[in-house]
């Protein structure tokens, strides 16, 4: 197992201070992830500080997809489409584990946004610049083809549908992945960690940062040649310490998404769709895990990213959107809300522009002090965005020190996990590893495969650590195994860690959640030895984003009538 636990945390932050680094980078999430994989992978020395836990911000909140750009079409963006299917592409076969490829159904109807020409001839057109396989290209249904398909699809105006490959995803595993592999290949990573402040060469040149160790408050300064801030929608924060947030700056929208049981929202195709409000937005319903997840809103937000969060207005947006589109069994309501997650999109607007020319493209920004900032894009171009600026990062080492220049070693580099045989082999290895854990470790087929699906190449360390009998220290005996691995080789550090972003029970189990979490925290206290104090932080740390994400307030609330 390569460890990257507690220890190597401490490990890290102390090696960080005692040596300069070469580059210094700011924020885990997948972009800050991804630039350190890629520095390091060129021989830069280089370290990753995270204020929470990695993929805590954005990268934790998306719609979950690894997307080929189809909407870059709409805006004959065609070189967009190309550069983001090709990262599909890419990313796919460097951790097949945590990219599944699933068709995405796009019915249209009278009056809506896509006919059946445009719809034939824009993903003829995506399937070609995305360099989809001959096998997953585009196929096209008439509407009696289209309900047969998808029986809940609404059927009044039904014109027909395309359907288009996709990729869905993990988003905080590929995140952590990304940064697991930084780690192997030597880079030094923390998270809570948080940075509080810059430091200046006597040329007023960017050379460190001061941070806080939020788990012990220990205070400390790193030392770097390059500083790049990642901070997603902080990224304007650091920009502030450094005197140098000017011209463009970050433009904040919120997305919700909401997950519903699969028996309450039975669908079993991936679904793109109008929404109904003729504002010319589309949603996403996506099955997943036994479950649907439908999202999502986009709403300006101006407080703080931290936690985001859904308002009456988004679940009724969603849900009227949901009812309209779909003729389920039941009309949805509330209460079939089993959880959800609100996320900001770290957009870039010009000063002096209106709105409508913010841009979802990604941005470096270089100050004065040399501070590099790179924000929006998206997690399918994490990789692309990090040969970007660290080519930048590169160039200015080569020309100021004795490093050689290097370009990207990304491309067929494989994730944490990803060790499978590449997207051709990744089928085989699936079965043969839960054909594994059935016969050597005996597991039930269903816990085989989502272990397998979860954590590709590392499962054999999870099968490792498999107790005997069905539980063990209050939990069954896989999550214990789960919170073993997370403990001793994903960096969990609190309890939250685990639930919601290491192995997604808090979005897509929530009942399991429910009956483990109360082991999962006594279980934590006693291996990190935890006094009364932390254990309550911690304890209430997951209550508080539980009444986030369980919409309780929100079911209460339509329950009163009061909306
Ligand atoms: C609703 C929604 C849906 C989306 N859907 C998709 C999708 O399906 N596919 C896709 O490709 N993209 C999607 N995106 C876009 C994608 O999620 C983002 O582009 C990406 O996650 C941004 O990652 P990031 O690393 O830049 O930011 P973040 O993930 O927010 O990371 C920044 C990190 O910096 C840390 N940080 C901040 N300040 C400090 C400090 N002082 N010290 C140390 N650390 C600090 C934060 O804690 C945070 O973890 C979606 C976005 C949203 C909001």
């Amino acid at each position: 197992m390569k460890e990257f636990s507690n220890e190597t945390r401490a490990k890290n932050l102390q090696a960080m201070q005692n040596e300069e680094l070469d580059l210094l980078v700011i924020g885990g999430g997948i972009t800050g992830s991804g630039i350190t994989l890629d520095a390091q992978s060129r021989g830069i020395q280089t370290g990753l500080v995270e204020m929470r836990d990695f993929a805590s911000g954005t990268s934790s909140r998306s719609t979950k997809l690894v997307h080929g750009g189809l909407r870059y079409l709409a805006q004959f963006a065609l070189k967009e489409v190309h550069e983001v299917g090709s990262e599909r592409a890419i990313v796919y076969n460097n951790a097949p584990q945590i990219t599944t490829p699933l068709k995405m159904m796009l019915p249209f109807y009278a009056g809506g946004t896509y006919g059946p020409f445009t719809t034939s001839v824009g993903l003829d057109v995506y399937d070609r610049l995305a360099q989809v396989k001959k096998s997953e290209r585009k196929i096209m249904l008439e509407p009696n083809e289209t309900i047969d398909r998808e029986p809940y699809v609404k059927a009044e105006g039904l014109l027909g549908s395309g359907v288009y490959v996709e990729y869905r995803t993990d988003d905080a595993r590929l995140t952590l992945e990304v940064a697991k592999k930084a780690s192997e290949l030597g880079a030094l990573i923390a998270n809570y960690t948080k940075v509080t402040g810059l430091l200046y060469d006597e040329n007023h040149k960017v050379c460190g940062v001061k941070f806080v160790d939020v788990q012990s408050g220990e205070t400390g300064e790193i030392h770097a040649k390059k500083v790049v801030n990642s901070c997603g929608p902080w990224v304007d924060e650091i920009r502030d310490m450094d005197g140098s947030n000017k011209g463009k700056h970050l433009h904040l929208t919120k997305g919700v998404h909401l997950v519903i049981d699969n028996a309450k929202f039975p669908i079993s195709n991936s679904l793109f769709f109008d929404t109904p409000f003729h504002d010319g937005r589309m949603m996403f319903a996506i099955p997943r895990e036994g479950k649907t997840y439908i999202g999502t809103t986009d709403t300006t937000w101006e407080e703080d990213p931290k936690e985001p969060n859904i308002t009456v207005a988004d679940v009724t947006y969603i849900l009227a959107a949901a009812n309209q589109m779909f003729e389920l069994p039941q009309k949805l309501t509330p209460d079939d809300v089993e959880s959800g997650w609100s996320g900001v999109r770290p957009l870039i607007q010009e000063e002096g522009k209106s709105p409508s020319e913010i841009s979802r493209k990604d941005e470096i920004f270089q100050s004065d002090t040399g501070l590099l900032s790179i924000a929006g894009g998206k997690l399918t171009g994490y990789r692309k965005m990090a040969e970007k600026i660290v080519d930048r990062v590169g160039e200015q080492l080569a020309a100021e020190t004795d490093y050689t220049f290097e370009g990207q070693q990304t491309e067929h580099l494989l994730l944490s996990g990803g060790d499978v045989g590449g997207d051709e082999g990744w089928s085989s290895y699936f079965y043969k590893m839960v054909h594994e854990g059935i016969v050597n470790y005996d597991l039930e087929r269903e816990d085989a495969e989502k272990l397998v699906q979860r954590y590709g190449s590392n499962v054999a360390d999870i099968y490792e650590l498999l107790p005997d009998g069905e539980e063990k220290d209050g939990l069954p005996r896989v999550d214990w195994a789960m919170l073993n691995y997370g403990l001793k080789a994903e960096m969990v550090e609190h309890p939250i860690d685990y639930l919601l972003r290491r192995s997604s029970q808090m979005l897509f189990n929530i009942n399991h959640m429910n009956e483990v979490k109360d082991a999962v925290i006594d279980y934590m206290a006693d291996y990190y030895n935890w006094d009364e104090a932390t254990k309550k932080s911690m304890t209430d740390e997951v209550n508080e984003k539980l009444a986030l994400t369980d919409l309780h307030e929100i079911k209460d609330a339509y329950a009163a009538h009061e909306v």
